[in-house]
């Protein structure tokens, strides 16, 4: 079993203090919303808390309890800002579960019918092409 310490150097922690940037959707005290670089579908964005765990497991219930409101407000407009038939919500544990980034989140993923998703931590996407679906999602939100 790998170390489960919480690790201050990950990269969304240094999303969060503005050491790299992101393409961001939402945020508000708790909450830090942004796109995804390798997208499995347009529209891919990942849900944060401000508050460090290193995902579900160790994480806070109350960090969960504000957490959740906003991965639904974002699955919404998600779905509208890409006129999606549904959303997918998906949240890894530890490397063997997919895990790559160890700082909770939920991946908010629009799905159209028929159409597969890319790979996970696949193709990296075109800036320009991931501040446009930020736009969108902020002007459904
Ligand atoms: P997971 O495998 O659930 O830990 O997912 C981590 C996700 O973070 C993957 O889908 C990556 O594409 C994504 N990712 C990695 N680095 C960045 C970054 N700097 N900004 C946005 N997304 C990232």
């Amino acid at each position: 079993m790998t170390g489960q310490i919480y690790d201050e150097n990950n990269i969304f922690a240094k999303i969060l203090k503005g050491e790299i940037p992101a393409h961001k959707v939402y945020e508000d005290d708790d909450t830090l919303a942004f796109m995804d670089v390798m997208p499995q579908a347009p529209g891919h964005l990942l849900v944060i808390p401000k508050r460090g765990s290193r995902n579900l497991l160790d994480a806070d219930p109350a960090v969960l309890s504000t957490l959740l409101p906003v991965v639904q407000k974002l699955a919404v407009a998600a779905k509208e800002a890409f006129e999606a038939d549904g959303v997918f919500i998906a949240q890894f544990n530890e490397a063997a579960a997919g895990q790559t980034v160890f700082h909770l989140h939920f991946h908010v993923i629009p799905r159209h019918e028929g159409q597969a998703l890319k790979p996970h931590t696949g193709k990296m996407e075109d800036g320009a092409v991931l501040a446009e679906n930020a736009r969108k999602i902020r002007e459904a939100l």
